[in-house]
């Protein structure tokens, strides 16, 4: 058996990058991955501006508080005011360029109305309060973001506010997705006996899908060493990876090892992990399309999916980060079953911050993963108590 960092290494190795690049509009940039270090040309902000809304004085002129000053001018956001008189203030608002000759802006929470609309400053404003500084985000030339960037929200906002309309990302990686088993029946339909629902097929789309992979459901194989083939090698066509879930074991009904073997090549690897033990990794067709088998049960598909697939599919897309952090937290339950396996059990974070297990640890009980937040990681042969710390990682950083 290998050990998790064993298997996952011989994964990363064979995982290239992809090097076609995009040009993305940011409206379409959700989730994709940056291609080069982004670099601004700009200087944020533009200009010193106000921080808030108020009156921008001269600090010399305010010597003490409730000075009385004429009002010179009014500066909305958007437009220039001009140079500050010495013994006048300008009514300003927030983002506005700070006038020539200004040195501080007074919060309109500490000026009142004086006579002849002018304005009482009731503070001793000191040079730079309330402006906030050109360039104080970002100074041309800085890159602001590496290549392999993840692109999220404060991502997309981040380059919208150097101007960049479009940014250089990798393609999408093309998946495509196959469950296997005569037993499964598609949600919707009614269940045969001896049926179960085909599950893996679902949430290994939306898993997929949230790394921002574009998924081909290449549908529902039988168990049938002709069909499997022909499936595979279909898939094979127009696909940069195949994933399928189930058939992988040794049993005479697992028909992707043999089928994966004929065209292809595969290992089969068994991993001193629970839940999911075997995994299987190859090529099939012409192109050697990757292929990576995750196991049948619906646990062990899942939680191999966030161990294996998805840092093989992060460095694939060109990821700058691949694993995920660790964190110790403290233990709510106890472990008192030790596996000679590894084992990644169903947890979430309780209102107290202690991390308390899912009661059923089966590799078929789905309900865990959908009740949990995370992930303890336990060495073989290992119990905890309540109290005792844990090393967690969050579906959060793992999704
Ligand atoms: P297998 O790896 O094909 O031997 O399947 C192992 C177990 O997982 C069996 O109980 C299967 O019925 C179940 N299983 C396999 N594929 C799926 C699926 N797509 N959805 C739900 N359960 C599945
Ligand atoms: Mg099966």
């Amino acid at each position: 058996m290998l050990s998790y960092e064993e298997a996952l290494d011989h994964l990363l190795a064979a995982a290239a990058p992809l090097t076609e690049v995009e040009l993305i509009p940011l409206a379409d940039l959700r989730g994709r991955f940056l291609a080069e270090a982004l670099v601004s040309t700009v200087t944020v902000p533009p200009e010193d501006n106000s921080a808030m809304d108020g009156y921008a004085v001269r600090c010399a002129d305010v010597l003490q508080s409730g000075v009385a000053l004429p009002v010179a001018q009014r500066i909305p956001a958007g437009s220039i005011g001009h140079a500050l008189a010495a013994g006048t203030a300008a009514r300003i608002f927030t983002g506005a360029p700070i006038p020539r000759g200004a040195d501080a802006v007074v919060m309109q929470e500490f000026c009142a109305h004086g006579a002849d609309g002018g304005v009482i400053i009731n503070c001793l404003p000191k040079p730079g309060m309330n402006i906030r500084r050109a360039g104080e985000d970002i100074a041309a030339g800085t890159e602001v973001l590496p290549a392999g960037t993840r692109l999220g929200a404060a991502e997309i906002g981040l380059a919208a506010s150097i101007g960049a309309a479009r940014l250089p990302v990798r393609r999408r990686l093309r998946v495509a997705l196959l469950s296997t088993g005569d037993e499964l029946a598609e949600p919707g339909q009614p269940l045969p006996p001896g049926g179960i629902y085909n599950s893996n097929r679902y949430f290994l789309r939306a898993l997929l899908e949230n790394l921002g992979c574009a998924v081909t459901d290449a549908g529902h194989v039988p168990d049938s060493l002709a069909e499997t083939r022909r499936a595979l090698r279909a898939a094979a066509e127009c696909n940069d990876l195949i994933v399928t879930s189930g058939g992988v074991s040794v049993g005479d009904e697992d028909h992707v090892k043999p089928a994966v073997e004929a065209d292809g090549e595969l290992s089969l690897w068994k991993i001193a992990i629970k839940p999911g033990k075997p995994l299987a990794f190859g090529k099939v067709g012409a192109g050697g399309t990757a292929f990576i088998g995750l196991p049948g049960n619906p646990v062990s598909c899942f939680v191999t999916f966030l161990l294996f697939l998805r840092p093989y599919l992060l460095k694939r897309m060109g990821a700058r980060t691949t694993l995920p952090v660790a964190r110790t937290l403290v233990a709510a339950s106890d472990w008192t079953r030790p596996d000679d396996r590894r084992s990644f059990l169903r947890a979430r974070i309780a209102a107290d911050g202690r991390v308390e297990l899912y009661p059923n640890q089966g590799s078929g009980v789905l309900t865990s993963c959908a009740w949990a937040d995370g992930l303890v990681d336990t060495p073989a042969q290992q119990t905890f108590k309540a109290g005792d710390p844990v090393r967690y990682l969050s579906f959060n950083d793992l999704q």
